[in-house]
């Protein structure tokens, strides 16, 4: 794993990447986690907006998975969130490597302001974005299809390529559903070397 605490420090933009982003708590390095099928990628914290660096986990040879730093908590003082929209914002609208974004929102609790901002931006950078209702597990069948139905009616007056899906890295639920739509944006088959359950990871 790399670090970078900003963007000069970023690792040559040799091979496709994409970003996850997401309020603090919201499940990112869960779902991170989940979708690699490596439960040491990503550190699961339980204190919010610790980090501010851009964490990078590298595939080798094929793409990067970068890790941003999360956002929306409210302890955190305004120079260091000045720096996180310096840092964020610039990173999405520059780095040329970069294939979409995932968006990760709690799906009690979509579409914070925090969220719009980094949507705007991907939408801004012409990247097409997968949005993930986290947590899903934690609404019943009904509420958490409302809480779907309701961001994807939200996002049409938003200009961004998005898609919006159910998550729960609990119950593993919506994980080969965003896979797929990874592979897609990195238009590179990553998932053949994870250790998914019943399959053994290889090199
Ligand atoms: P991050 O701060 O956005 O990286 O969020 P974490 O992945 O560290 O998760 C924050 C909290 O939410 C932790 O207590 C997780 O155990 C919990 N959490 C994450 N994903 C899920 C999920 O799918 N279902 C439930 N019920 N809890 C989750």
């Amino acid at each position: 794993m790399l670090g970078a605490a900003n963007l000069s420090n970023l690792p040559p933009d040799d091979l496709p990447e994409i970003a996850f982003a997401g309020r603090s708590n919201s499940g990112k390095s869960t779902a991170l986690n989940t979708l690699c099928g490596q439960k040491s990628l990503a550190r699961v914290s339980k204190t919010p907006g610790r980090t501010q660096l851009l964490n990078l986990f590298e595939l080798p040879g094929r793409a990067r998975l970068v890790d941003l730093p999360g956002y929306g908590f409210a302890k955190v003082p305004h120079a260091v969130r000045d720096q996180w929209g310096k840092m964020v914002g610039g990173y999405i609208q520059s780095r040329a490597n970069l294939r979409g974004l995932v968006v990760i929102m709690d799906c009690r609790h979509p579409l914070t302001a925090h969220d719009q901002q980094m949507l705007s931006w991907v939408g801004g950078a012409g990247l097409p974005c997968q949005i993930l209702l986290s947590k899903a597990d934690k609404l019943g069948f009904g509420a958490a299809k409302n809480q779907l139905l309701g961001v994807r009616k939200a996002l049409r007056d938003v200009p961004v390529q998005a898609q919006v899906q159910l998550f729960s890295g609990l119950k593993r639920q919506g994980v080969e559903e965003a896979r797929s739509e990874l592979m897609q944006m990195l238009g590179v088959d990553w998932c053949d070397r994870l250790d998914r359950p019943g399959r053994t990871p290889q090199g």
